[in-house]
């Protein structure tokens, strides 16, 4: 069995779906409820590979919520999480996702360190953040689409907001080394965790978010934002690309100009019907088949009997990982987002 952690993005989407998630009664409730809402396995269901392979999984909703990290509910943020851990363990799951902010808690705060959950010690083996997958589909959203709205990839800028993070990092490799893209532009804040990408790549340019994007043919955002910037297009090239794989997304969802594509990062689509509903709560397009790549990354290894954390710590991801779980990807019927 395969287990998916996830969040929604904010207290009023949480609002929204409660009594779709089954709680009818969490509806009216304001964060300090959702501080002290339990875990709860919401879904479960099964997925079938194109191989006929079919494999049995659940969705805890951990009710943890990015407004948390704003109001500086931290020991709440983190409870979250570790006990979304230990219920998912509880449950028996051989291999579980830490989808959104769940893994980037878990790394910011250093969970590692608190092992014990009450009367249980948490096995962090069985757990993996699906930042590999998740890379790696959105390198290959970049590289298909963008010769698709006429950008040649040789010749074109590409800007990464929140390069140095976890999938940020991953996605620079690929677009250095595999890809080759004319010129790399790195947006974080922390100018030391930058200029230590630079040196690693020995390519791009360190740069500030509003100098970046006018210069960007593709803008790639994986950037931990706990909601949407305001973007003014008529700042952007046209044409431009951009890939939004942040969850809550990173760029405002108002945002629209006929010169810009605008493609969900992160998200494949499976060749065969899933029999859920927790993909219609997160507003997925066709809900029964598109998922966040983290979430396909526990069902890849759950398919493959990898019950190892394959993607873990940060910044740890290499481009052989990203191929062996690429590989896997499209075995098992999984493709990235193109529309
Ligand atoms: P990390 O915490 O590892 O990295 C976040 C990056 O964002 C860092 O480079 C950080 O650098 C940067 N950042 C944060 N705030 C800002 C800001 N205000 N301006 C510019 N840069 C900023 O996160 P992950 O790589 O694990 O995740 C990134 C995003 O991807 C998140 O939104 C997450 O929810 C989403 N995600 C999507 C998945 C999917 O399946 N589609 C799966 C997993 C995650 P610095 O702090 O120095 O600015």
């Amino acid at each position: 069995m395969f287990g998916l952690i996830g969040h929604l993005t904010s207290l009023e989407h949480a609002k929204s779906v409660a009594e779709k998630l089954g709680y009818p009664e969490y509806a009216d409730q304001g964060l300090d409820f959702w501080c002290s809402a339990p875990p709860q396995t919401v879904d479960q269901f099964k997925v079938t590979s194109v191989t006929g392979q079919t494999i049995e999984g659940q969705y805890v909703e951990s009710c943890f919520l990015p407004e948390m990290l704003a109001n500086r509910r931290i020991k709440a943020a983190t409870r979250k999480i570790l006990n979304a851990m230990a219920h998912a363990q509880k449950t028996g799951i051989n291999i579980t996702a830490l989808g959104g902010f769940s893994s980037i808690i878990f790394e910011n705060f250093k969970l590692e360190q608190i092992k014990r959950v009450r009367n249980l010690d948490l096995d962090f083996s069985k757990f993996t953040t699906g930042n590999t997958h998740t890379a790696y589909v959105i390198c290959k959203q970049v590289e298909d689409a963008a010769p698709k709205v006429g950008i040649a990839l040789k010749e074109a800028t590409v800007a990464v907001c929140g390069a140095t993070g976890d999938i940020g990092s991953a996605v620079c490799r690929w677009l250095t080394n595999r890809t080759g893209v004319k010129e790399l532009l790195l947006v974080a804040r922390n100018q030391e965790r930058l200029s230590d990408l630079k040196e690693e790549l020995k390519f791009g340019q360190i740069m500030g978010m509003a100098e970046a994007l006018p210069m960007a043919d593709v803008v790639v955002w994986v950037a931990s934002l706990p909601q949407g910037l305001e973007v003014d297009p008529a700042t952007l090239k046209q044409p431009c690309l951009m890939v939004d794989g942040g969850y809550p997304k990173n760029m405002n969802a108002t945002f629209a100009h006929p010169g810009i594509t605008v493609l969900k990062g992160g998200i494949v689509e499976h060749s065969l019907d899933i029999d859920w509903h927790i993909m219609d709560i997160v507003n997925m397009d066709v809900p029964g088949r598109q998922l966040f790549a983290c979430f396909a990354e526990s069902m890849l290894l759950e398919f493959e009997k990898l019950h190892t954390n394959f993607s873990w710590g940060r910044n740890q991801i290499t481009l052989e990982k990203m191929d062996l779980i690429g590989e896997a990807s499209r075995r098992h019927g999984f493709k990235p987002l193109l529309t």
